[in-house]
């Protein structure tokens, strides 16, 4: 679902991703940690073309984000084939990011009306099934203000499911959280993965990765220097990086 070969970013002079390799195959979750400044972030904002790669290449679905190839050539994509491929891609941040003069249900319904000219009354439909799913059937007409920081989460990530998404990023969604109200989020995420759902998350949550991680991936320094399963990377880190960063964390 997720292919990076060599994906390198700078911004200006400065590399922050120096050759990314990842793959993330159909249905599994990928967890990703790594200190503050490895790039975890710059990353999942270049799988949706939030930013554009320096060098190297990366798919999505089988498709190059960003660009179109002809031959042997490639065309940057337009803005408008940009954002049709991004609408298969759905993010949750660590900020919630709601709209706060909406309700929750106005949140969840506005994307699939907007972009996708979904009628009003399917996507209310369609949005009360998914705040139902993320456990908030009784707020549909709550405003962002009134929720808590879970809530809100919880509703964002709605919102990002009503687009129908193929892949979803996670970018420590639940780092602003209070502690008692990450395991409701946690939770909702659980039972994505159970559905199957492609998920890359960006997490300190060592727990989750090891739970519900198909892989888990540490980042240093805008490299991957280690990758496998959870179990393998926590109990038996390879390389001395990720056993100094694990040691801070776990
Ligand atoms: P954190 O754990 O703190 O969220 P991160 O691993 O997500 O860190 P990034 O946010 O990807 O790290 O940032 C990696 C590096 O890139 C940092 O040094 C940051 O200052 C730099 N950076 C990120 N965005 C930009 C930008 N738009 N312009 C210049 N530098 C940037
Ligand atoms: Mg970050």
């Amino acid at each position: 679902m997720v292919l990076a070969e060599r994906v390198h970013k700078a911004f200006g002079s400065v590399e922050v991703l120096r050759g990314i390799d990842l793959k993330v195959e159909a249905g599994e979750v990928s967890c990703v940690v790594g200190p503050s400044g490895s790039g975890k972030s710059t990353f999942l904002r270049c799988i949706n073309h939030l930013e554009k790669i320096s060098a190297g290449r990366l798919w999505v679905d089988g498709g190059l984000v960003g660009y179109r190839q002809k031959g042997d050539r490639l065309y940057e994509m337009r803005e408008r084939e940009v954002a049709e491929q991004r609408r298969d891609i759905g993010m949750v941040f660590q900020r919630f990011n709601l709209f706060p003069h909406m309700t929750a249900a106005e949140n969840v319904m506005e994307a699939p009306v907007q972009v996708k000219g979904i009628g009003k009354a399917a996507a209310r439909e369609r949005a009360e099934e998914l705040l139902r799913r993320v456990g908030l059937a009784d707020r549909m007409e709550t405003y962002p203000a009134q929720l808590s920081g879970g809530q809100q989460q919880r509703v964002a990530i709605a919102r990002a499911l009503a687009m129908d998404p193929k892949l979803m990023l996670f970018d420590e969604p639940t780092s602003a959280l209070d502690p008692e109200l990450v395991g409701e989020v946690l939770d909702v995420m659980r039972g994505l993965a159970a559905d199957g759902m492609t998920m890359i998350v960006v997490t300190h949550e060592m727990g989750f990765a090891r739970e519900v991680g198909d892989s888990l991936v540490f980042m240093d320094d805008g490299v991957v220097v280690e990758s496998g399963r959870p179990r393998d990377v926590l109990n038996d880190p390879q390389h001395a990086r990720t056993r100094a960063f694990l040691s801070k964390v776990l």
